[in-house]
């Protein structure tokens, strides 16, 4: 017998896991209002090897007070385009939200153990980004046998391709090749169809729909 609890959740806690440094992307970056401060908001996928888990972690920029619309040079986000500069050989000034997304990155990971209230509880910690360490590479670079080929399946199959169909019809065959974004969702996966890169999701859909159409 089970209870429907009358509140839900708006989203669950970020997973926790060991402090260390790991290899993430970033899923996406955004300046959002967080307790009154300009923050830079980055959604992370951490990339670990032989590991099916999905460990989507966020981290946070903060810009100082509301309706400041400069970035501070001494300020973390500032730090984070000058390490993407430091790769690129560009201006870091000229390096936008947008442009993290297409670099894979070596992380700190921090525990997030205290609030602004105070100590949170040991049930109540959670994991964060907590900073950029060095640029590891163009993600149109880092191929899809190494980090990135476990971490993209989902389901039972050991390999992705065993889930892909292996052609979607209107588009072609699959193909495999380096990292990119699927056309849909964003999602990160190195499978395309004529061109046309889709998620394990994404490339279902598609050849259900025309095997229906
Ligand atoms: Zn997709």
């Amino acid at each position: 017998m089970t209870t429907t609890c009358p509140f839900s959740w708006t989203e669950d806690l970020p997973p926790r896991i060991k402090e260390n440094e790991y290899d993430a992307v970033v899923l996406s970056m955004k300046k959002v209002n967080r307790f009154g401060l300009t923050t830079v908001e980055s959604q992370w996928r951490l990339l670990i090897p032989d590991s099916r888990e999905k460990i989507q972690l966020s981290g946070y920029c903060n810009l100082g007070p509301t309706k400041q619309a400069k970035i501070h040079p001494q300020s973390k986000l500032a730090s984070w385009q000058r390490a993407v500069a430091a790769f690129t050989r560009g201006n870091p000034k000229h390096v936008t939200l947008k442009s993290f997304r297409e670099y894979w990155f070596r992380v700190r990971v921090r525990t997030v153990t205290r609030n602004a209230q105070g100590p949170l509880h040991d049930r109540d910690q959670y994991s964060v980004v907590d900073d950029i360490l060095s640029v590891g590479g163009k993600l149109s670079d880092l191929s899809a046998d190494g980090l990135l080929t476990l971490p993209m399946t989902q389901g039972e199959s050991s390999t992705p391709t065993l889930s892909y169909p292996s052609c979607i019809p209107g588009l072609g065959p699959l193909r495999k090749d380096a990292l990119t974004r699927c056309e849909r969702c964003d999602e990160l996966t190195a499978f395309s169809y004529g061109g046309h890169a889709r998620c394990l999701l994404h490339a279902r859909e598609r050849a259900d729909e025309e095997g229906q159409g």
